[in-house]
């Protein structure tokens, strides 16, 4: 196929975890080095994470390792792995050679002012020089079209994804079938007392709040975990859990961590946090309704708290769910 046929194909996909698979595929037929890996990174340093998200061998022409960096896709945790030079490829936006390994290369990938990852060739020879900038306008123009999706699917201030983002997530989330009877579970998420935050220090520093609150988030949220900002102070996750105890506990570290986190001039902000399982044939409102339902217990039990199913139940709220938490939903 030619090049840019290939680029058209990548550029028609909105969904990441595709489009990064077809960009492989062209670095790997273009070029035909040994192996090609997308190591995308998530976080900021110090708590930086990486996960190699599609690796493809030349030898055998499987790919593997396709583990998700989309919050669209509920797939295990994957091993952490880092490497220093992937780091360095992003302090100096440029691509790198790894000491001693002529034929590596690696190259930034840029989405916005962000690096968002690292595309490694790995030849036994390194690549001619009109090779090597084929592969760096390649990356460069992915980076460009995951900058643009970027553009409708995400908050423009936290950097997280927007409702309209979420809609899709949990309709596929939904529709997927979870791995190794594992639930899904949806968790509406509000800053308590946000008012007087911005009564007090201004809009300004409220919004930095926010900002610190979504990086904070996407620090203490593993992986695969979906994040998003539904406008104000109040943000859902998507997230998976062997039972209602797992997604409780995953919760409460995230309340807790939030309760712990000293914001420059504001101090202590805390969160409360509901959340329900997300039941076979559900739909965005219901299941948002189910969560709405059990923040609001937080927020009446004194804030700073974590509610699910079973305490919507104790107080008699129970919601139209007819399952508790751990029950084989899908
Ligand atoms: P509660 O504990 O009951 O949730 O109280 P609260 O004060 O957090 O809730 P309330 O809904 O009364 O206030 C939310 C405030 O969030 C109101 C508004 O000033 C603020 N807000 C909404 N969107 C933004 C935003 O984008 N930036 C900033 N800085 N503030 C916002
Ligand atoms: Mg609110
Ligand atoms: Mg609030």
């Amino acid at each position: 196929m030619l090049l840019i046929d290939q680029l058209a194909e990548i550029t028609g996909h909105r969904d990441r975890q595709h489009a990064d698979a077809l960009l492989l595929d062209t670095l790997q037929e273009l070029l035909a080095p040994g192996s090609v890996a997308l190591h995308r990174c998530l976080g900021d340093a110090p708590h930086r994470r990486w996960v190699t998200s599609t690796h493809r061998d030349n030898d055998t022409g499987q790919r593997r390792a396709s583990d998700a960096a989309s919050p669209c896709r509920c797939s295990p945790h994957p091993a952490p792995r880092s490497h220093p030079s992937w780091s360095e490829c992003l302090r100096q936006l440029s691509p790198v050679k790894q000491p001693g390994e002529p034929g590596t290369l690696l190259l930034p990938l840029m989405v916005g002012a962000q690096g968002a990852g690292v595309v490694e060739l790995r030849s036994d020879q390194p690549l001619p020089e009109y090779m090597q900038r084929t592969a760096e306008a390649v990356v460069r123009l992915y980076g460009n079209f995951l900058t643009l999706l970027d553009y409708g699917e995400r908050d423009a201030l936290t950097g997280v994804f927007n409702r309209k983002t979420f809609t899709d997530c949990f309709m596929r989330a939904v529709l997927q079938r979870p791995k190794e009877a594992r639930h899904v579970y949806l968790a509406a998420l509000d800053l308590d007392h946000f008012k007087h935050v911005n009564d007090t220090f201004g809009h300004l520093i409220g919004d930095e709040v926010l900002l610190l609150t979504a990086r904070l988030m996407r620090c203490v949220l593993r992986t695969d975990d979906g994040l998003f900002r539904f406008g104000g102070e109040e943000f859902v996750v998507l997230l998976e859990d062997a039972n209602e105890d797992g997604a409780h506990a995953a919760l409460e570290r995230l309340r807790e961590q939030m309760a712990q986190y000293h914001f420059p001039q504001v101090g202590r902000v805390t969160m409360s946090i509901g959340f329900t399982a997300v039941q076979p044939g559900d739909l965005p409102p219901g299941a948002l309704d189910r969560a709405d339902r059990a923040l609001y217990l937080a927020k009446a039990s004194g804030r700073n708290q974590v509610a699910g199913p079973s305490v919507l139940a104790a107080a008699g709220m129970q919601a139209s769910a007819p399952h508790g938490g751990g029950v084989d939903l899908f």
